[in-house]
């Protein structure tokens, strides 16, 4: 292979040059233009949501997310230990207090801990739950890689102890269920609040940029006046809230409406390399492709490997290493969040998966502009590599 294979890299083939002209020949490249408006409501159609507001970051969303929740300082928010640490960030900006529950087999939370968690740890007094003390607020929940969390365990839990459920759909634009309750739901629209990335390395991107739903359409019109500076009138500077600095520019929704319009092909492409790779992988033991949750269409936007670690002693970084000299990109799913140096000494339940994957998990690349041909290389490549490890 002459030409090094990236992990995930953004994909420009449709209007992005052109909206964005257009933006600059407007002189609209700040937080106000039709734009923002078109992608919001592109989003909405979509997703059939009521109402998107677009925002700086996936994080921003999140953390107006828990704003909106009403996460006070103090509260305990139930988060995931392993994923991007964007996710639970935002939980200490509020000076919330997060506790960790394991994840399932898909990486997701897990609903059984979850419930656990509420009903042994916790009291219930009817209105509230509350740990040692505390108030718990909410949940962050996150779809990681593209796979759907199993939400309707996760929504009964939440009705059940009164917890507003964020969404953490910033890896999983697209996917959806096809079976059950929620039957043709997009992640992101069935808790609470949704929220979507569109960093450089998402399924669509606008450079940088977020976007959050909720299945209150008002809400997502608080959250869309608290991202301007929470300014109540137009003409007059008058502020009767705490606001931030968290909307989209109309140079990045450019970018996002174009990205908008190629999104059902991105998917599709995923989808279709993802099948490639299964194909390759089948039977391969030391190296599993993991499967994506029955009863839901994924986005398949990263692709996961699990090393078999009876077999495979070598280190994620010796793989790595030896992979990108093999002319690839691959990398080592994130490192665990509560051991991550801000959160040491925070509240852990029952972490088991999340480590054993946390020491297994490799992602193979999976941009969409992956050939056939470059999938055959790095499946040969990752193969011979595991079974030369696993041969000392
Ligand atoms: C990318 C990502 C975020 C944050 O999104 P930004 O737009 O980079 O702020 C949050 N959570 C998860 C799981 C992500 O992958």
């Amino acid at each position: 292979m002459d030409k090094f294979i990236p992990l995930s890299i953004p994909n420009f083939e449709g209007n992005e040059r052109k909206y964005v002209d257009d933006a600059i020949d407007q002189g609209w490249v700040s937080t106000g233009g039709a734009y923002i408006t078109r992608l919001e409501q592109g989003m909405a159609k979509f997703l059939h949501a009521d109402n998107v507001a677009a925002c700086q970051s996936g994080t921003s969303a999140i953390h107006l997310s828990l704003v909106e929740a009403g996460v006070k300082p103090g509260d305990v928010v139930l988060v995931p230990p392993l994923t991007f640490i964007a996710a639970v960030n935002p939980v200490k900006y509020q000076f919330a207090t997060p506790v960790f529950i394991d994840c399932d087999d898909s990486f997701c939370m897990d609903p059984v801990k979850l419930k656990r968690f509420c009903e042994d740890e916790c009291e219930w007094n009817g209105q509230e739950l509350k740990y040692k003390g505390a108030s718990v607020k909410a949940v962050v929940v996150v779809h990681v890689f593209g796979n759907m969390a199993d939400m309707e365990s996760v929504m009964d839990i939440a009705g059940r102890f009164k917890l507003k459920v964020i969404e953490d759909a910033t890896e999983a634009l697209g996917t959806k269920y096809t079976e059950g309750r929620y039957k043709g739901k997009y992640a992101g629209t069935i808790g609470d609040f949704g929220c979507y990335s569109f960093n450089g390395n998402k399924i669509i991107t606008t450079g940088g940029g977020g976007a959050v739903t909720s299945n209150n359409p008002k809400t997502v019109d608080h959250i869309r006046f608290l991202s301007t500076q929470a300014k109540t009138d137009p003409h007059y500077y008058i502020h009767d809230e705490i606001g931030y600095n968290y909307r989209m520019t109309n140079l990045q929704a450019a970018l996002g409406v174009a990205q908008m319009e190629e999104l059902p092909e991105f998917i599709r492409r995923k989808q279709a390399n993802y099948d490639k790779y299964k194909k390759l992988f089948e039977g391969f033991e030391l190296g599993k492709l993991m499967p994506f949750r029955t009863g839901t269409e994924s986005n398949k936007w990263f692709y996961s490997i699990c090393i078999d670690r009876s077999k495979i002693k070598n280190s994620m970084r010796e793989i790595i290493v030896a992979l990108h000299d093999k002319g690839m990109e691959t990398r080592a799913i994130w490192g665990l969040i509560n051991e991550q140096k801000p959160y040491e000494g925070e509240v852990t339940y029952k972490l088991e998966k999340a480590p054993y994957y946390a020491d297994r998990i490799l992602n193979i690349p999976s941009s969409t502009q992956i050939t056939e041909e470059e999938i055959v290389y790095v499946a040969d490549q990752v193969k011979s590599l595991l079974e030369e490890m696993a041969n000392g």
